[in-house]
Order: structure tokens, then C-alpha cells, then sequence
């Protein structure tokens, strides 16, 4: 048995014959930048997070980087992130001048503990960025109180929850302004970069669409600079395809997530219990274990593909070397980059399998635990 973390060829070869077609057109049409293809999908995708404005643009990472200028944050501001994330949601804050700030995150849901979040604010704070990691809603309501007592933005780091819900709202509603990204491993994933920025601002879609442009507002009349950060048609062309099977999508790694939970053994692991009303769309299914290394090893000797995200919290980078955080500013993020393991998940995953994957981890970590002190 050969069980990888992710399985990007299977979905393919569910979607082959459409998204070939789909391809075809584009290249038939010459719409290589922007064109139909890619207005169908902003049309598309703003309906699906249910917002009035989409506007798609070369990846996650520009994404976050668009809202942020767009907000107006740049050099002497300072954006609260999260000390458990992937590096671009902090890299973005870098990239318009600003500073990233982190917060350590809640151990029981991974995600920004909004209750450290007011001691962090100062007066050069202008935004608080929750990502909602791993495919689970962050607090927002929490978080949505402190920006409106300070005066922050809100912004949605929405690049791992397409379709994931709070209560009845979708992730990319619930803040000022959200980003996704669509990188091909993503739970809507294109055959090669590309993002979106979605908002109900009127004024600031219009900024962020001309921006992500050349600061264009006719062909060779520019009002201001930009930068060049679109969509390609081709990506769109595959995106729209794959938006149609999004739910089926998720509502399969739901399930697996499930699985798992049923199959592992619960006092062997801690692992992110769904809360209620809360729709997590596992983009990633994580656990903490003891003596990961080991475990890891004896996963791969069967054929198992586990991984980590991220082995190293966001502030112990060497890209942060230089604002000399030590484990104790955050000791939880610290904590859980020794502990955690993604194992596979995607919606093709079968049940044969995540019995084969939940088998052999139960195996690898009894003998484990057993032993330690
Ligand atoms: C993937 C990801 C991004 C960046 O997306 P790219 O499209 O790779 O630039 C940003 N934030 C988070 C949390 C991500 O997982």
C-alpha cells in the first residue's frame, strides 16, 4: 500500500475529459489573461462564499498582499497574525511595509486565541489577519468585537477553507475583506497559481481589481501604479470546472475526518474535536503525538505519507530571527510544531485506506506512549 499526504492525479482523472475540453476552449480562444473564463469564475466564486465582489488574482500570497493595500496599511502599521500559519499570511504584512505582530494560537482548535489578542494591539495596530487553519473557521465573532472596539480591519486568511462555515456564514464573509488562494494542492485547487480577493466594499474591490493591474483604467491609461497580479484563463477554466464538485469535495473529506476519529485511538492522540455548528472542511487532518520522529518512520515504512504543517511556528524562522522571539512569547505555537502530524486526506481517499492508515498509526504510537514518562 502506497498512501500519499495528497493525491492530486486522482481528482484529475475524475475531471479529465471536462477539464481537458475546458483547456481546449481557452487555447482556442486566445483568452490567455483575464477574459471569459476568469470574469465566469469571479462571478462564480463570489456567489459560492456568497459576497458581491470577487476579484481573482496570481496566488494567495498577492491576495493577501492586495487586501492589505487596499485597507492602506503600510510602513509604521502593525498587523496581528497568527504564530501558527503558513509564512505568507506574515510575509504579506512585510511585503506593503508593515509589521507582522504574532499571537499565539488556542491549543484546542490551532487557531488564533483571540483572548491574547487585545494585550498585542498598540497604537500602530490597523489590522488583525485570522487565518482559518487547517480548514476550521477561526473565532471571528471574538475577533470581529476586539477590531470594532480598536478601530482594526478585519481580514480573512481563507487559503485552506473554501466552503468552510461558522453557524450559517461562510468563511470570506465574516471580516472586511478575505483571501483565498487556489494553489493546486488547496481544497480548490488550479493546475498552477492563482488566488482571489473577495469583499462586499464596493470602493475597495474597485482599488484592489485596478491595482492588481497595473493601476490600469483603460488599455495604456494607467491612474496610478500597480503591480501585475491576475488570473490566467487557463486557470480559471480549470477552477470553473472544479467549483461545480467543491461540495461533494468537502462534504467527502468530512467524512474521512470523521473516520479517522472513530478509528483512532482517542486516548492515544489529541486532535481538533469539529465544534458544533462549525463546518471544518479538513484541508488538513491533524493530531498530536509524542515521539513524532519515530512515528513518522514507522508511517513511511508502511507506505504512509504523513507531514507537518509547519514544523517550525511562524516567529522561530530564521526570516524573524531579527525580532529575537524565544519559545516562552509563544509557548503553545512552540508546543504543537513538535507534536503535530497531518495524515493523508482527500476526497478520494477510500475507507480501505484510512483503516490502513489508522491501523498502522495506532500501531506506531501504543508501543510509544507506553514508554514515555
Ligand atoms: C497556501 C496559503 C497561502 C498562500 O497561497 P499561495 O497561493 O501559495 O500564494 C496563504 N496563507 C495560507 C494559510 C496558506 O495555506
Amino acid at each position: 500500500m502506497n498512501i500519499p499526504l495528497v493525491d492530486l492525479k486522482a481528482q484529475y482523472d475524475q475531471v479529465r475529459t471536462e477539464v481537458r475540453s475546458a483547456i481546449d476552449n481557452v487555447l482556442s480562444n486566445t483568452a490567455f489573461i483575464g477574459g471569459e473564463q476568469v470574469r465566469i469564475f469571479e462571478e462564480g466564486f463570489a456567489k459560492y462564499v456568497g459576497v458581491n465582489h470577487c476579484i481573482s488574482c496570481g496566488n494567495g500570497t498577492d491576495a493577501l498582499v492586495l487586501a492589505l493595500k487596499g485597507l492602506g496599511i503600510g510602513p509604521g502599521h502593525e498587523v496581528i497574525v497568527p504564530a501558527n500559519s503558513f509564512i505568507a499570511t506574515s510575509e504579506a504584512v512585510t511585503c506593503v511595509g508593515g509589521r507582522p505582530v504574532f499571537v499565539d494560537c488556542d491549543e484546542a482548535t490551532y487557531n488564533l486565541d483571540s483572548t491574547l489578542v487585545e494585550a498585542a494591539v498598540t497604537s500602530n495596530t490597523k489590522a488583525i489577519i485570522a487565518v482559518h487553519l487547517y480548514g476550521m473557521p477561526g473565532p471571528m465573532k471574538e475577533l470581529a468585537a476586539i477590531a470594532e472596539k480598536h478601530g482594526l480591519f478585519l481580514i480573512e486568511d481563507a487559503s485552506q477553507a473554501h466552503g468552510a462555515k461558522l453557524g450559517e456564514r461562510s468563511v470570506g464573509t465574516m471580516s472586511d475583506v478575505a483571501t483565498f488562494s487556489f494553489y493546486p494542492g488547496k481544497n480548490l485547487g488550479a493546475y498552477g497559481d492563482a488566488g482571489a480577493v473577495v469583499t462586499n466594499r464596493k470602493n475597495l474591490a474597485e482599488f484592489i481589481a485596478k491595482y492588481a493591474n497595473h493601476g490600469r483604467s483603460a488599455k495604456y491609461d494607467h491612474d496610478m501604479e500597480g503591480v501585475n497580479s491576475r488570473m490566467d484563463g487557463l486557470q480559471a477554466a480549470v477552477l470553473n470546472v472544479k467549483l461545480k464538485y467543491l461540495d461533494s469535495w468537502l462534504e467527502k473529506r468530512i467524512a474521512i475526518a470523521a473516520k479517522y476519529r472513530e478509528l483512532l485511538d482517542a486516548k492515544q492522540y489529541r486532535y481538533t474535536l469539529p465544534l458544533e455548528n462549525v463546518r471544518h472542511v479538513y484541508h488538513l487532518f491533524v493530531v498530536r503525538v509524542h515521539r513524532r520522529a519515530d512515528i513518522l518512520k514507522e508511517l513511511a515504512h508502511k507506505g504512509i505519507q504523513a507531514g507537518i504543517h509547519y514544523p517550525i511556528a511562524l516567529p522561530f524562522l530564521n526570516a524573524y530571527k531579527h525580532l529575537n522571539h524565544i519559545s516562552a512569547d509563544f509557548p503553545v505555537a512552540h508546543k504543537l510544531a513538535d507534536e503535530i502530524l497531518s495524515l493523508p486526506i482527500y476526497p478520494e481517499l477510500t475507507q480501505m485506506q484510512v483503516e490502513y492508515v489508522a491501523t498502522h498509526l495506532n500501531a506506531a504510537v501504543k508501543p510509544l506512549t507506553k514508554e514515555a514518562p
